[in-house]
């Protein structure tokens, strides 16, 4: 490593560059944030930097923030011959610093009780580096949390959402005058607490959606965004409201107003509209996590119809039974969709540790999947000893989104199948096979004693033949 390190930052439009004297390794980031205010004729003591870059050729798309002396010895290291990624500084000035909300206090208003729990420490921790050395987040929670800390529950009536300024566009109603003798306020039964997070906006939801149910009251959606979510009575008038915000960069909610008075009529657990509302997936899936904690094998759909009917009284179809079973295994291991999100660090580093793998993979006008090539760099050497024989075949993939996993193995000398390659394809025509034999000829050379093997259909065999035995 060179003994100077160049930095270029960008800090409200404008580029800087700094150069340290010193080597990489050496750089701690309150080396950095010193030099970046000295350059920026800034008080360090007074402001706090956001630092962050886009490694946009490590195939990700997320920006990286920079938190610690180790994220700075990555940034640092990520640079060859002093070309690094620019790094964007934004300047926090924080009215006055307050006192930050402790972690450990945080964690212990969260008695959610629930199996959210282990998932919430878990990112405790991400949580807990953004907003000591980020200090972004911050900018909201202070104002949050100063005034909730004022209306614990109970008393916060007046200083609901009437007062929000971050521009809810909900708008108190003029009280409604309902009949007199009804006018007792009672509570929600959810038992939720201030602060309290959440993995998810729809992890909340799942909570508030049985506590309504249990409850006998309806809720509605008043916002639900990247940054807020606001949950109200059904009744106008009535005053029951969650209000959960996001911490920033993370998918975690927050409840930053909760009033679990209502102050609405109680509807009649016998009336029919509270057995007219519907059940759904994520209600069903929510029950399905409860009764069977982290398991995959859940009841058949028809049993779990009884299990929604005698634990929360409500009548769901087959098909509502059968997509919320779905939708507990997705919450356990990831949606498909997720895992084609993760395809791009996944292939690097694949080939980063299997020396010699070649990859392709295709997208399509839109940028979206397409084709996938796989042949690991130990299989294309192996094949070289191997008999010329390639089996070629099929099976559909069942994620939802269809397609075929392809793969072409040869036989080694004791008759073992011996994978050469795999892919992935949107269906089985012309276009795709033609695509993977192209690919697969990059490392199965077309050689005389070429033999290939296999019952797929018509599509298969004109691939072959317009890649092997075109000449
Ligand atoms: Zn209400």
């Amino acid at each position: 490593m060179s003994e100077s390190v160049n930095i270029y930052f960008k800090c409200k439009g404008r580029m800087y560059t700094l150069m340290m004297k010193t080597s990489g390794e050496n750089i701690t980031l309150s080396m950095l944030v010193g030099r970046i205010c000295t350059k920026l004729e800034l008080d360090e003591s007074k402001v706090k930097l956001q630092l962050r870059y886009n490694a946009v050729l490590l195939g990700s798309t997320e920006e990286i923030y920079i938190c610690d002396d180790e994220d700075v010895g990555v940034y640092i290291s990520l640079g060859e011959n002093n070309r690094r990624y620019v790094l964007y500084v934004e300047v926090i000035t924080p009215p006055e610093l307050p006192e930050q909300l402790s972690r450990v206090e945080v964690i212990n208003k969260s008695s959610a009780g629930k199996n959210y729990e282990d998932e919430m420490r878990d990112n405790a921790a991400i949580v807990l580096c953004e907003c000591e050395e980020q200090g972004t987040e911050p900018k909201e929670a202070i104002v949050e949390v100063d005034d909730t800390q004022d209306a614990e529950i109970g008393s916060q009536d007046e200083s609901m959402d009437i007062h929000d300024d971050r521009g809810d566009e909900y708008v108190e109603p003029p009280p409604v005058v309902e009949a007199d003798q009804f006018k007792k306020e009672w509570e929600d039964g959810i038992g939720l607490n201030l602060f309290q997070e959440f993995p998810s906006r729809a992890a909340l939801q799942e909570v508030v959606d049985k506590g309504a149910f249990a409850n006998s009251f309806g809720y509605v959606i008043k916002k639900s965004d990247k940054e807020r979510y606001l949950l109200t009575c059904a009744k106008e008038s009535c005053a029951w409201r969650i209000r959960a915000s996001n911490i920033q960069n993370t998918s975690i909610y927050s409840i930053r107003k909760y009033n679990k008075m209502h102050t609405c009529t109680r509807i009649s657990k016998s009336m029919t509209r509270m057995r007219k509302r519907k059940g759904t997936p994520e209600l069903v899936a929510a029950l399905l996590h409860d009764t069977f904690p982290g398991q995959m094998e859940t009841p058949v759909p028809k049993v779990i119809m009884e299990l929604v009917q005698t634990k929360l009284g409500v009548k769901i179809s087959y098909s509502t039974a059968l997509r919320g079973k779905r939708q507990a295994i997705c919450d356990l291991k990831g949606s498909a969709e997720d895992s084609y999100k993760d395809i791009n660090c996944y292939l690097y580093m694949l080939k980063k540790v299997n020396e010699g793998t070649i990859i392709y993979l295709k997208l399509d006008e839109e940028d979206k999947f397409q084709y996938l090539f796989i042949a690991l760099g130990a299989s294309i050497e192996g094949f070289q000893v191997m008999r010329k024989v390639i089996i070629v075949d099929a099976t559909h993939l069942k994620n939802g989104y269809g397609g075929v996993l392809v793969f072409a193995s040869a036989q080694d000398p004791n008759s073992h199948h011996y994978i050469i390659a795999i892919g992935v394809l949107d269906s089985e025509n012309d276009a795709s096979w033609g695509w993977f034999f192209e690919k697969l000829l990059t490392v199965v050379p077309d050689t005389p004693e070429l033999v290939f093997m296999s019952d797929r259909n018509s599509s298969l065999i004109k691939g072959i033949r317009n890649v092997y035995f075109a000449g």
